[in-house]
C-alpha cells in the first residue's frame, strides 16, 4: 500500500482511541468541560449504562454559537494558547480534542447558551460527520448527548462490561470528580432512577462523609499539611475501616483525579502495621502543587500524572498521615448489639447516682489473685487489669474497658523496640555452648554469605558447618532469653531472606523483626506475673502504634462506658 495521509475521521477515531473507552470516560471529559466552564449544577443522565445515550447538562458559560463547530473540532480548545501555556495547567481540559474524539464514534449533539445570549443553538457529529449550526431551544449552560457509542466500533464495543458494570464505573467517576468541587451539585440518573445526588456542600468534609458513606463519619481522621510548597488536605479511615479493595481511595491533584502507584504506596507505608497487607486504608486526599510542577500531558486521558517532586510527595503525605493517625486514639471500640429495653427501676437500688457521678467514683472491681494495682502517670490516678483465660488482658481507662491480645501487643511492643534499637547498632548477642546446626537447602557457604549482613546486624554469629549445613555461634539476647528456638529462626530466616530477594533493605529487615517479635512475644496461653502485665501495659502506653500487631491485626479493642451504659438502659 502506497503511504498516504489518513482521513481526518480516522484520525480522529484514533485518538478517540485513546481518550473514549467506555461510558465512563465520556462522562468523564464531560464533567470536566462542564467543571471548566464554571456550572455549579451537573446532572448526568445514563440509558443502558450509557451504551443507549449519555447526557450531562451544566449551567456553566456556554458556548457562543459560531464557535459550536470550533468546540467539536479536533485541537480546538479556548484553554491553551502557547506551548508555555502546557508547564500551567490549570483546567481540566487542555488537549482540545475530547469533543472530538467522542463525536468521531457516536452521535453528539451539543446544545449550548451562554448565559447573555437571546437564544441557544446545536451542533451534531454523528460519526464524524459535522452538520450545520441551528437555533435551538436551550437554557443558560450546555447540554451534550451522546448516543451509539461505538455503534460502528465493534471492537470496543466488545470490550465493555454490562450495563451495571459501566454504570457503576460512571459512579465512581462523578464520586472522585465531586470529591474534588465540593462546592458542585452533581446529579446522577440511570435509565430514569437517581442514583447519585450530592447537593452543594459548604465544606470538604461533608462532601466526603457524603460521598464515602455516613457510617464513615465518626472513622474519618483529618489530614491537613504544608511543605515546601506540598499542600495535602482530606481524610484517611481508622485502621479498622481498611478495605479489601482500593476503592474507597479518591487522590486528587489540584483538582483532577488521578491514579499515582507512589500516592498509594505513600498510603501503605503511613499505614504500615495498622492493617493488614491485604487491605487498603480509606482515603480521600487532595493534593495541591504549583502547576507548572506537574506534567498533566503524559496520559490521553489525564488520569496519570508525572511529578517533578515525586519523592518529596511521597514523604509529604506518608509523614501527614502518619501524624494524624499517630495523634489519633487508634482502640477501636467493641460495638454492642443494640437492645430496646425499659431503664431499670433505679429507686431500687437506692444509689440513683448518675452515669457521671458514678465515672467520678469508680467501684473497683472484686479483688482476685491477678489482680494488682500501680499508679501510673496519666489522666487516671491508677489503672487496673486483670489477665483472662491465659489469653486476654482487662484494662480500664477513661473511656471505659479495654481488652488486649497479650500476644499481639507484645508482638509489637518488641517489634519496635527491636527496629528501634537495631537502627543504632547490632542487636546484643550471646554466644552459645553448644552451637547449633541448621540444615539448609543449597550450598552452606553461599547461604551464610548471603545472609551475613543482616545476620550480623541481628546479633547472629553464623558460619558453615558442613556443605548444606550451617552452625549458629550465637544468637540475639532476646530470642535466647525467651528461649525461642534457634535452629528453627534461622530456618525461618534462611527462608524468608531467599523469598524477600529484591525487597529494599529496609523491608527485608523489617520482616525479619516482625518473625522475631512473633517468636519472641508470650503466647496466647502463657499465665503472666503482675510485674510482666503491668511492664507490658506501660509499653502499650509508651509505643507508638501499639494498637495494632506488626502484621495490623488489632492489639486492643475499648468497651466504651456510653456504650456499656446505654446496653444496659442506664442512660
Ligand atoms: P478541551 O476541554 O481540552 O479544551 P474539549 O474537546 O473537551 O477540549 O472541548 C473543546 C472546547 O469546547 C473547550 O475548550 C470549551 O471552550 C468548549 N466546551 C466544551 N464543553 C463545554 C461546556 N460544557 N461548557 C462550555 N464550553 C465547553
Ligand atoms: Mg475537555
Amino acid at each position: 500500500m502506497p503511504i498516504r495521509m489518513l482521513p481526518m475521521h480516522v484520525v480522529n477515531q484514533i485518538a478517540a482511541g485513546e481518550v473514549v473507552e467506555r461510558p465512563a470516560s465520556v462522562v468523564k471529559e464531560l464533567i470536566e468541560n462542564a467543571l471548566d466552564a464554571g456550572a455549579t449544577h451537573v446532572t448526568v443522565d445514563l440509558m443502558d449504562g450509557g451504551l443507549e445515550s449519555i447526557r450531562v447538562r451544566d449551567d456553566g458559560d456556554g458556548i457562543v454559537s459560531d464557535e459550536l463547530p470550533l468546540a467539536i473540532a479536533p485541537h480546538a480548545t479556548s484553554k491553551v494558547e502557547t506551548a508555555e501555556d502546557l508547564d500551567g495547567i490549570a483546567t481540566m481540559g487542555f488537549r482540545g480534542e475530547a469533543l472530538a474524539s467522542i463525536g468521531s464514534v457516536s452521535r453528539l449533539e451539543v446544545v449550548s447558551r451562554p448565559r447573555d445570549a437571546a437564544a441557544g443553538a446545536r451542533i451534531v457529529a454523528d460519526h464524524g460527520d459535522i452538520g450545520s449550526v441551528e437555533a435551538a431551544a436551550s437554557p443558560p449552560g450546555t447540554c451534550m448527548t451522546v448516543g451509539r457509542l461505538f455503534a460502528r466500533v465493534p471492537a470496543r464495543r466488545k470490550f465493555l462490561r454490562t450495563p451495571r458494570a459501566e454504570t457503576g464505573r460512571v459512579r465512581r467517576v462523578i464520586r472522585d470528580l465531586a470529591a474534588a468541587h465540593p462546592g458542585v451539585h452533581f446529579v446522577m440518573t440511570s435509565d430514569g432512577v437517581t442514583r447519585l445526588e450530592l447537593p452543594a456542600h459548604r465544606t470538604l468534609r461533608d462532601r466526603l462523609v457524603a460521598i464515602l458513606g455516613r457510617e464513615l463519619a465518626d472513622s474519618l481522621i483529618e489530614i491537613e499539611a504544608v511543605r515546601d510548597g506540598v499542600s495535602v488536605t482530606g481524610v484517611v479511615g481508622t485502621p479498622e475501616t481498611a478495605r479489601p479493595a482500593s476503592t474507597h481511595q479518591i487522590i486528587c491533584l489540584n483538582g483532577r483525579p488521578i491514579t499515582d502507584r507512589a500516592i498509594k504506596q505513600a498510603l501503605r507505608e503511613a499505614y504500615r502495621g495498622l492493617i493488614e497487607p491485604s487491605r487498603h486504608p480509606v482515603a480521600a486526599l487532595f493534593i495541591g502543587v504549583d502547576p507548572s510542577r506537574v506534567d498533566v500531558n503524559v496520559h490521553p486521558a489525564k488520569t496519570e500524572v508525572r511529578l517533578r517532586d515525586e519523592r518529596l510527595i511521597f514523604v509529604v503525605i506518608r509523614d501527614a498521615v502518619r501524624e494524624a493517625l499517630k495523634q489519633h486514639d487508634l482502640v477501636p471500640t467493641m460495638p454492642l448489639p443494640e437492645v430496646t429495653m425499659p431503664p431499670p427501676p433505679r429507686q431500687l437500688f437506692g444509689s440513683g447516682l448518675a452515669a457521671t457521678e458514678r465515672r467520678v467514683a469508680p467501684t473497683p472491681p472484686p479483688q482476685t489473685s491477678h489482680v494488682a494495682s500501680v499508679p501510673v502517670d496519666g489522666v487516671r490516678p491508677e489503672v487496673r487489669w486483670m489477665q483472662v483465660h491465659d489469653m486476654w488482658l482487662l484494662v480500664e481507662d477513661e473511656h471505659g474497658v479495654v481488652v488486649v491480645d497479650q500476644h499481639a501487643l507484645h508482638e509489637r511492643v518488641l517489634f519496635e523496640q527491636v527496629l528501634a534499637r537495631i537502627g543504632e547498632s547490632p542487636l546484643p548477642a550471646q554466644q552459645l555452648m553448644v552451637p547449633v546446626a541448621v540444615d539448609v537447602d543449597g550450598d552452606a557457604a553461599e547461604v551464610v554469605t548471603a545472609l551475613m549482613p543482616l545476620a550480623r546486624r541481628l546479633g547472629l554469629d553464623i558460619a558453615p558447618l558442613g556443605p548444606s549445613t550451617l552452625a549458629v555461634h550465637a544468637a540475639p539476647v532476646l530470642l535466647v532469653e525467651r528461649r525461642v528456638d534457634i535452629a528453627s529462626f534461622v530456618e525461618d530466616l534462611v527462608d524468608r531472606a531467599a523469598a524477600m530477594q529484591g525487597a529494599d533493605d529496609e523491608t527485608a529487615l523489617r520482616d525479619v523483626v516482625d518473625m522475631m517479635a512473633c517468636k519472641a512475644a508470650v503466647k496466647a496461653g502463657d499465665r503472666l506475673s503482675n510485674r510482666e502485665i503491668r511492664d507490658l501495659l506501660e509499653q502499650r502506653e509508651a509505643i507508638e502504634r501499639s494498637t495494632n500487631c506488626p502484621h495490623g491485626r488489632p492489639t486492643s479493642m475499648r468497651l466504651t462506658l456510653d456504650d456499656l451504659e446505654r446496653h444496659f438502659g442506664r442512660s
